[in-house]
């Protein structure tokens, strides 16, 4: 076996960060927030084309602080898609709200707009709409936005775009994050830059995001004493870590590039194998391909994603299966859920039938070979 793990994604420095994180000790701004958290929001938004963003301690705090500013509140509804991490739907129980969980489609795993186009017919009919719709952007790539909006807009119903795992990808033009009334980013251990844990909440708003300012700071009043009027969080992010995220975008474009070329050698290598998909960049917008997802017909290969990840476990390399889908969590049992059609639950077969490849920057092309051996030998057995 290898002594060295070959990991999913593990977080990668660029060399940069260290001398953002002296300027903090430098000057002694530790805390709170800083000249770090100022420069890494206005290097984000700017990136991204946003008009402004707010630096916060999770990708998770920058979900809630966007249902909060939408009104999301005690017995709302909140249409969210099922395949994804579940830090995109328990915001919606935070606020005391109703999630409804929605299906992928086929071609880029994002949300069903067949499936949402039925979930708003029937929400509009008990005269119930929801408050948000959160569309997540799996593993690195843009949900296609297009059908999505026009939806949205015929009901009035705002979207919070789930960015966390699409940092750097784009939709026509545009950048992930910036599709919808809020974006989020997720700059978590795992993602595609990271500052050992944080997030980001992104907008043209800058009026809702002066007031996301005011809840992530304890919602304090504007007054000498401590007075507060409403419920605040202690969501903001340290100015140490935000020198570790300067330093991370100024690699950003180097990580998307190295990721794009290790889905690129796994395509190369595997996908003329009978019965696997490896997940296409779509023709709409450029794909991060922050994790590399692969499909197995398991009759064609005679092998199951399970037992690829336990023999690839074995030789010390991670890989995972797909995030398993919310209307399959215990947590939300009693929730409603909006298949692709009445006949196909598109995210039920892609959580059976798919896993998540190492794709770590920090991998080299000969610890990616014997990866990419080891899956050849399994799936040619
Ligand atoms: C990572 C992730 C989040 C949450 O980000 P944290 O920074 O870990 O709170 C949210 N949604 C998706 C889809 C994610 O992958």
């Amino acid at each position: 076996m290898r002594t060295k793990r070959i990991y999913l994604a593990s977080p990668h420095m660029g060399g940069g960060e260290q001398r953002y994180i002296q300027e903090a000790f430098d000057t002694n701004w530790i805390a709170p927030l800083g000249a770090n958290v100022d420069a890494f929001e206005k290097v984000v938004a700017d990136y991204v084309g946003a008009a402004g963003a707010v630096a916060l301690d999770s990708g998770t705090a920058a979900i809630h602080l966007a249902l909060r500013l939408l009104g999301v509140g005690q017995g709302d509804v909140v249409f969210c898609s099922s395949l994804t991490f579940i830090a995109s739907a328990n915001p919606i129980l935070y606020q005391g709200a109703t999630p409804v969980f929605i299906d992928s489609e086929t071609n880029s795993w994002n949300m069903s707009p067949v499936a949402l186009e039925r979930a708003f017919r029937d929400y509009a009919k008990k005269g119930k709409l929801p408050k948000a719709v959160i569309v997540v952007n799996l593993y690195g790539q843009s949900a296609d936005y297009d059908p999505l909006l026009r939806l949205c807009e015929q009901y009035e119903v705002p979207i919070v775009e789930d960015a966390a795992e699409s940092l750097g990808a784009s939709y026509k033009g545009k950048m992930s994050g910036t599709l919808g009334r809020f974006g989020i980013f997720s700059f978590n251990g795992n993602k595609i830059i990271t500052t050992s844990g944080g997030g980001m909440l992104v907008s043209d708003d800058l009026k809702a995001l002066q007031k996301a300012r005011f809840l992530a700071t304890q919602a304090r009043d504007q007054a000498k004493h401590y007075q507060h009027s409403e419920i605040g969080y202690n969501y903001r992010l340290s100015n140490v870590l935000a020198g570790i995220g300067r330093g991370q975008m100024e690699v950003l474009e180097d990580r998307i590039i190295r990721k794009r070329e290790i889905r690129e050698g796994y395509h190369k290598e595997l996908a003329n194998i009978p019965g696997v998909t490896i997940l296409d960049e779509q023709t709409y917008g450029r794909s991060t391909h922050w994790l590399t997802t692969m499909l197995l017909d398991s009759k064609r290969t005679g092998i199951r994603p399970t037992q690829i990840i336990e023999v690839l476990e074995s030789n010390n390399i991670e890989s995972r299966p797909v995030w398993k889908p919310m209307h399959f969590q215990p947590i939300f049992q009693e929730y409603s859920y909006y298949s692709h059609t009445e006949e196909e639950d598109v995210s039920a077969k892609f959580f059976a039938q798919g896993l998540c490849l190492p794709s770590d920057t920090n991998m080299s092309s000969i610890e990616m070979d014997e990866v990419v051996n080891v899956l050849k030998k399994l799936l040619s057995e």
